[in-house]
């Protein structure tokens, strides 16, 4: 059964109005319309490889650029980030290249310096109920991308962003990045009711992430096509110049061309229903 009083500071009962996230002028996620096109590798891997999508994505329309220094692994055996070196080549995209940063804080002991370099700070799928983390970044006055947990429900989903709010900070947008299921031939199952469903229940924004949810990049265009039908804020989405040698989630990423071709097809969505993208 649903119990909305639940959830204290995310309900819709607790604040009639949308909350929108303004980064800058005409950056902004939350607001009906708009719909905010997040783009970017999984992981830092180098400079030539960061400022190569940071330039095509920004060329295309991207105001923010994801990417991750400290990368969570199923393996530890996997590449798992570039960490301080990934964070001053972020730094330095920011500046030359002009674009807002979204990059994901793994450990407590890193916040300071993810802090000082991401516009918006990603708490992933694996830490949603990573309680400690979640009030840390409660406490700081920027904005958080939660992730759902991959198996995780939509209450627990919501009462970790109470989690954050609580302790002080309500700058937050939520993620549907693909859940657990049974199925074998998706990396996830994309949970898109859960984007009309926490639409009705929260005023956070909530964007989708379709390169999780699917594993596979020939699915990420019609996933995204959904979400923006689903009514989400925006989408986030693995994009690399060259996905046969990434070091993290080739398999999902699209190319600089496919992702421009479907950059251009979810403008014309979004025209059809009044929102413009950003
Ligand atoms: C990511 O966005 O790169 C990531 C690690 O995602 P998730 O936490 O959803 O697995
Ligand atoms: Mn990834």
């Amino acid at each position: 059964m649903m119990d909305t009083n639940l959830f204290k500071l995310s309900s819709r009962n607790s604040r009639k109005e949308d909350t929108v996230i303004t980064l800058a002028d005409n950056v902004s996620i939350g607001a009906k319309d708009r719909f905010t096109v997040i783009a970017g590798p999984c992981a830092v891997e180098s400079e030539e490889q960061l400022f190569t999508v940071a330039t095509a994505v920004k060329n295309i329309g991207v105001n923010i650029l994801r990417a991750g220094a400290y990368k969570p692994r199923t393996s530890p055996y996997s590449f798992r980030g570039l960490g301080k070196e990934g964070l001053k080549i972020l730094a330095d995209v920011k500046i030359k290249i002009n674009l807002k940063i979204i990059t994901e804080l793994l450990y407590i002991k890193n916040l300071q310096e993810v802090v000082e370099v991401a516009d918006i700070i990603q708490i992933g799928s694996r830490n949603m109920q990573n309680y400690e983390l979640l009030e840390e970044v409660g406490k700081l006055n920027k904005p958080v991308l939660l992730k759902r947990g991959f198996s995780n429900t939509i209450e627990e989903f919501l009462l970790s962003a109470e989690y954050i709010m609580l302790k002080g900070n309500r700058n937050i947008i939520l993620c549907e990045r693909g859940i657990r299921t049974f199925e074998k031939y998706t990396r996830n199952t994309l949970d898109i009711s859960a984007i009309p469903l926490i639409k009705r229940l929260s005023h956070l924004p909530i964007i989708v992430d379709p390169s999780h949810a699917a594993g596979d990049r020939e699915l990420v265009p019609s996933l995204s096509y959904a979400a923006i039908a689903s009514g989400a804020n925006g989408i986030m989405v693995e994009v690399h110049p060259n996905p046969q040698s990434a070091l993290c989630d080739g398999t999902q990423s699209l190319t600089l061309n496919s992702f421009e071709t479907m950059y251009n097809t979810i403008k014309r969505i979004a025209k059809v229903i009044d929102k413009v993208i950003n």
